[in-house]
């Protein structure tokens, strides 16, 4: 594990389900900071519904932000020798993020495509590289090129393409309120981005079935 990615520092609390749960993220810091919250917008911190909210949510943010503590490229590690050339395509790709405006959650599908050289990676470990990448505070943009390129270095891929659809709720519970469209980021890395008619193929497979 890179040094990056090494927690700093290790707590020991218990999830929801009482299961001890190993996380370097500081949670009494966590519960100190929610305590302030409830009290600057006014509420009561010390009120029944409110005295496990603090640790509730302390708790939640060690789950949802664990990605900055892993490295997602450990999942690429293991590739296959395979006389393999053509397109592999994963669609509908669930994913769950935190936008690092609000810190509050965006949801969608992510579509992967690759074009291997010779080497091709489980299909189970596509899905945990997002997880990784996802678990952090993101911006969908940021997230959707990060993923391309992580696969198009770690594969050694002829091209990648990461399309990615999503409704952020910082648009659709605050603010104007009519903004509840999805929004769809891109990145094409290589061939994809090269030759007009392969990403023409990877789109047209991805929109498939769809109207
Ligand atoms: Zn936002």
């Amino acid at each position: 594990m890179p040094d990056a990615f090494r927690p700093s520092s290790s707590a020991i609390c218990a999830d929801d389900n009482g299961e001890v749960l190993h996380t370097p993220v500081d949670l009494d810091r966590i519960r100190r900071a929610v305590r302030e919250i409830l009290l600057a917008v006014g509420e009561d911190p010390d009120r029944e519904g409110l005295l496990e909210t603090p640790d509730r949510v302390a708790r939640m943010y060690a789950e949802v932000f664990q990605g900055l503590h892993q490295d997602p490229a450990i999942h690429l590690k293991k590739l296959f020798t395979q006389e393999y050339d053509e397109m592999v395509t994963l669609r509908d790709l669930r994913f769950e993020s935190f936008c690092e405006h609000h810190l509050l959650p965006f949801t969608g599908v992510a579509h992967v495509a690759y074009l291997p050289k010779g080497q091709v990676v489980g299909l189970s470990k596509i899905p945990r590289v997002i997880d990784v990448l996802s678990k952090r505070p993101q911006v969908q943009e940021r997230l959707t090129v990060e993923i391309a390129e992580l696969l198009m270095s770690e594969l050694d891929a002829r091209g990648v393409a990461v399309v990615m659809e999503a409704t952020h709720s910082c648009m659709t519970i605050r603010g104007v309120r009519k903004a509840e469209g999805v929004c769809i980021t891109s990145a094409m890395l290589g061939a994809f981005r090269d030759r007009h008619a392969t990403r023409a193929e990877v789109l047209a497979l991805i929109h498939g079935g769809k109207h």
